[in-house]
Parts: C-alpha cells; sequence; structure tokens
C-alpha cells in the first residue's frame, strides 16, 4: 500500500465471505442460550433450522459449518455409486469442492454447458440416461442460483419450474446451491416460499452476504435431513454449542437479506465504471453482486491485482486475464468512490 492509503481501510472484493460480524450481530450471539447440538439440545440451533425450512416452504433444516458441507450431504443422501449427478460444467459443487462427488458419493458427474451458469430443462432431459447396463443411473439434477461462476446470475422461475417438472417427470431428485439464494430473491422479486415446490434440497449459505461469520443451513424433507444429519455427523460436522453461529444467523435472516439491493447497485456502478476503461476488454452483465470482466491482453490480471493492492484493495483473478469483483456488506459508498479512482488510474 502507498503511504497515503495506509491508513484508509483495506477493501476487499475477493469475495462476500470477508465480512465481519457487526457489534449488533455479535450482541445477539453472546446472548444465544445454546445446548448440546448432537443431542438436538440447542433451541438456537433449532430456530435457525425451523425458520429458513419454512421461509423455502420445506420441512426441515440442517445447520452446517459450510456450503460445502451441505451441498455434499445432500448429494450423497440423494445419490449412491454407480448413480450420476446432473450439473453445469463451472458449478461449485463440481468446480470447487475438491472432487467431493467422487470422494463422497462415488458417483459420476454428467456435465453441461450454461449459459453463464444456467442450464435449460432440455439440455437436463437431453442429459438423463436411458435404461442401459452401460450407464449410471441419473439420480440428481443440480443448479446453481445464483450461478458463480456465470458471475451471479439468477434462474427465471419459468426456468426453474420447467427443469423441475422434466426432474420430477423422469424420478430424479433436485437439489439447489442457493450459496447466494437471497441475492437472486432481492434481485428478481421472486418469494423464498415458492422455492420449496421446486426442489427437494436446498443448500442456504448465511456466511455470503449476509454477514455471518460462519453457516450454512441445508433444507428438505423431516425424513431427509434425518439422513442427513447421519452423514453431516460422519464428515465429522455434528457440533455442540452451536447456538452461538445459528444466532448470527437468525439475525442475518432477520436484518441483512434486503440490504443485498445495495450491494446490487453499487455492483452495477463498478460494472459501468469498468466498461470506461480503455485496459477492459469486456464486462459480464452483473445481475446481483459479482462484477467478472476480462483484461485486454496487454494487461494481465495478476499486474492489475498487485496496483489495486498498492492502493489498498483486493480482488480475485478468474483466469489470466480475467478478475472478479464481489460487493457486500462491508464494501459502502465511500469505498465505492476509492475503487472508483484507482480504476481510472491503472491504465496510467
Ligand atoms: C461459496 C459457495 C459455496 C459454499 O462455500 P463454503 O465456502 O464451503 O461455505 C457453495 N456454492 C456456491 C455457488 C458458492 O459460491
Amino acid at each position: 500500500m502507498s503511504s497515503e492509503t495506509a491508513s484508509l481501510p483495506v477493501i476487499d472484493l475477493r469475495s462476500d465471505t470477508v465480512t465481519r460480524p457487526t457489534p449488533a450481530m455479535l450482541a445477539a450471539m453472546f446472548a444465544a442460550s445454546v445446548g448440546d447440538d448432537v443431542y438436538d439440545e440447542d433451541p438456537t440451533v433449532r430456530r435457525l433450522e425451523e425458520m429458513t425450512a419454512a421461509r423455502f416452504g420445506l420441512e426441515a433444516g440442517l445447520f452446517c459449518p459450510s456450503g460445502t458441507m451441505t451441498n455434499q450431504i445432500a448429494i450423497k443422501a440423494h445419490t449412491e455409486p454407480l448413480s450420476e449427478v446432473i450439473c453445469e460444467q463451472t458449478a461449485h459443487v463440481y468446480l470447487w469442492e475438491v472432487g467431493g462427488i467422487a470422494f463422497h458419493s462415488g458417483a459420476s458427474v454428467a456435465l453441461l454447458p450454461g449459459n453463464r451458469g444456467r442450464l435449460t430443462a432440455a439440455q437436463v432431459e437431453a442429459a438423463i440416461r436411458p435404461e442401459n447396463v452401460h450407464y449410471p443411473t441419473t439420480r440428481l439434477v443440480c443448479l446453481e442460483n445464483t450461478h458463480n461462476r456465470g458471475g451471479g446470475t439468477c434462474y427465471s422461475l419459468e426456468d426453474l419450474a420447467a427443469i423441475s417438472s422434466v426432474a420430477k417427470r423422469y424420478g430424479i431428485a433436485r437439489h439447489l446451491d442457493g450459496a447466494r439464494i437471497f441475492n437472486a430473491l432481492v434481485a428478481t422479486g421472486q418469494r423464498s416460499e415458492d422455492y420449496g415446490q421446486l426442489f427437494d434440497s436446498i443448500s442456504v449459505c448465511l456466511s455470503k452476504g449476509l454477514g455471518t461469520p460462519v453457516g450454512s443451513v441445508l433444507l428438505g424433507s423431516a425424513d431427509f435431513i434425518r439422513k442427513c444429519k447421519r452423514i453431516r455427523k460422519v464428515m465429522g460436522g455434528g457440533w455442540r454449542q452451536a447456538g452461538y453461529l445459528a444466532a448470527a444467523g437468525i439475525y442475518a435472516l432477520e436484518n441483512n437479506v434486503s440490504r443485498l439491493a445495495d450491494d446490487h447497485r453499487r455492483a452495477a456502478r463498478l460494472a459501468d465504471v469498468l466498461r470506461q476503461q480503455p485496459y477492459v476488454a469486456e464486462v459480464l452483465a452483473p445481475e446481483t453482486n459479482l462484477v467478472i470482466f476480462r483484461l485486454h491482453d496487454s494487461h494481465p490480471a495478476a499486474d492489475f491485482l498487485t496496483t489495486l493492492e498498492r492502493q489498498g484493495i483486493r480482488a480475485s483473478s478468474f483466469g489470466p486475464q480475467w478478475i472478479r469483483f464481489v460487493t457486500h456488506l462491508d464494501v459502502d459508498d465511500a469505498m465505492l468512490a476509492r475503487i472508483e479512482a484507482a480504476l481510472g488510474m491503472v491504465g496510467e
């Protein structure tokens, strides 16, 4: 960092996971009633699980340490070895979960190319395996909303319903990786209650943009969640007085959802500013809080990141020329102005 920016707070655009709990959230955590959740005795965990399930029109919830764990538990519960999962080729469950589908579930994966991460019902139907001794058995379709690698893109309810009905017709389970589902709901105006009809299971992250230090909730039927609880245990995810963390989740659901619109507004503004820069070749139109853009070949991503870092701004590269900016709870309008100024100086 240069001397003039050394006293300013670092602006961290690498991910919406980097947020720190606010004093109000910490106060809610300190005040939580807790018990041993492995014995089903933590009232705050139970409340978080129940309120999240009700919000999405599903019966039950399971609070877990991460979205990777909720996704991988769900996939394991829906599949068995010799079966197959259909997902988009850059889906988080496939690309960024350490090959967990092979490791935990011994299942095969059918990868489909999406439109910025989104699949169509026709694509899903064409990927369903016919009965044949040579093929794995298609058991699960896994969608991601918003889609991370696609740049925070949202599905329409119509497209979700079409995929859901294809899966139902073939007797295939439907899982939603909803790490950023609240971003999708806020951006589209869709109702969370409608999602319970569309999916057998949903993974919801509380640590992405909602500002909690840790935690995701897996949602499904009561029977499904009972099965998932055993899988969480074998993964070492049975936790004890987790109510302190669940309290942060409850606080986030009650206070930090509608403000995601501010993150979306700031992302749209950053995209506008980026489009004006001569060194930017392409900006994927943001729909939520992720801005993915490509630099001209004369500007390697690594150099660009170093230049920003000198201004106290951190971001991630998504390939040799690609960068991702993520807006979140800890990026305000004063920081936005600093980012705009820094972007204007890159070419100089
Ligand atoms: C972040 C993320 C997850 C889960 O990540 P964890 O870091 O394990 O909580 C899952 N899916 C998507 C799309 C994500 O962006």
